[in-house]
């Protein structure tokens, strides 16, 4: 096994191809996969120094796999962390460095709009434990800051959020939490590192789900928490005592996912703004939520801390007679023909669903209310379909809903 020196101050387009390459003895040239669970020693002396810790070097799966080294030295790389620790979910990574690093009476703040689980995980196990959570509206920094207590731990947002495309200001965020102390987490799911850097706008630790963008193409579930090694070095300790490991193939998948992340990000992003923009000219169509609109709330916020504006949209539908209801936006999802209906997001495949039904559905009444989740919205994660093939789909949506095309 083998790993070159690369020179200095490669673009990120560089590193997501060539940070971390790792080789076999044979010197192959797509990264080496490492599908064993445990290694060998020469003697009982260097076994005991391995475990020790006086030698480095592999000793079991559960906690140390060079294919799943070298996906978090490339994932880290890339979003300019000190040290990554991969996880089998993206949910894994979020339970420990919550588990990791907080005790009974701790506080989080959160913004209100989250992946629907991280709520199940607030209000059914961290409640269990003692951990208090206040939710707040992601944009208004001065609901952050009232929320604020002396046990504070942690701010925890998800931007841009889902299905909304809500985008909170990650350096005001960062300034609120040190102002008293509490790390700001920031959940990178949506926009990944080819688009936006957190770490650089002051966040402390970012959470992915490689099962998202990093893969690409839907195939792998992971996840991974960055950020300083002081920080991460419990993280580690908690994934090494319970295990929620990330499997070295998957690892090896993603390497090869990252390889045409920063490309995939741009054509994503190009894809939804063509289509975000088209979709808000259609009769049917109420209200479009994407950040790349010039007329959007956060477009400005999102054009500064972002480079472009990601591939995940939402909008609301009413058909012909004026109805914006569930049975509205299920007839505009039946009627498609090309797109997935289904939950996942992140894939060269495009993907529609109805978030009050599915993703968002084990929310309360009143908190679907109160974030946005309305009957007749539609979530669209682009794909790098041909554009025009996606619009006539959205077309077939809206001629079902009595408009004529
Ligand atoms: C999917 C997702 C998660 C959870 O990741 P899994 O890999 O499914 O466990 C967390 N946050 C966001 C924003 C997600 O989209």
């Amino acid at each position: 096994m083998s790993k070159r020196r690369l020179p200095d101050n490669l673009s990120i387009d560089t590193l997501a191809i060539r940070a971390a390459e790792l080789r076999t003895d044979e010197m192959s040239h797509s990264e080496a996969l490492f599908l064993t669970s445990s290694f060998v020693y020469e003697s009982a002396a260097q076994a005991a120094a391995r475990f020790s810790g006086t030698e480095p070097g592999n000793i079991y799966s559960r906690f140390s796999n060079p294919t799943v080294r070298a996906f978090e030295e490339r994932l880290a790389s890339l979003e300019g962390a000190q040290q990554c620790v991969a996880f089998a979910s993206g949910m894994a990574a979020i339970n420990a460095v919550f588990m990791a690093h907080l005790k009974p009476g701790d506080h989080i703040v959160s913004s209100r709009s989250l992946f629907g689980t991280t709520q199940v995980l607030y209000d059914k196990y961290l409640s269990k434990f003692g951990i208090e959570v206040t939710l707040v509206d992601i944009a208004d920094l001065a609901q952050w800051r009232a929320a604020l207590r002396p046990q504070t731990k942690f701010l925890f947002v998800e931007t841009p959020s889902n299905p909304l495309a809500e985008v909170a200001d990650i350096k005001a965020l960062a300034d609120i939490g040190h102002s008293v102390g509490a790390k700001l987490i920031v959940d990178n799911c949506f926009c990944t590192p080819a688009l936006q850097r957190p770490l650089e706008l002051g966040a402390d630790i970012i959470i992915h789900s490689a099962t998202k963008y990093l893969d690409g193409q839907g195939r792998c579930l992971g996840g991974a928490a960055l950020g300083r090694s002081e920080d991460m070095a419990e993280v580690y300790s908690y994934l090494r005592t319970t295990g929620a490991t990330l499997s070295a193939f998957n690892a090896w998948v993603f390497l090869k996912g990252l390889e045409t992340l920063t490309l995939r990000m741009k054509a994503h992003s190009a894809n939804a703004l063509a289509l975000a923009s088209w979709l808000q000219q259609q009769p049917g169509v109420q209200q479009v939520h994407y950040a790349g609109l010039a007329d959007n709330r956060y477009h400005d916020l999102a054009a500064r801390q972002q480079s472009a504006f990601g591939g995940v949209l939402s909008f609301t539908v009413v058909d012909s007679a004026g109805q914006g209801d569930r049975q509205a936006a299920w007839r505009f999802i039946d009627a498609t023909e090309l797109v997935s209906i289904t939950a996942n997001l992140g894939d060269v495949k495009s993907t529609i669903t109805h978030p009050a039904s599915t993703t968002h559905g084990r929310l309360a009444e009143q908190e679907k209310q109160r974030t946005g989740i309305s009957e007749n919205l539609i979530r669209l994660a682009v794909g790098l379909e041909g554009i025009e093939d996606i619009k006539a789909d959205m077309r077939r949506g809206l001629v079902a809903l009595g408009f004529s095309q």
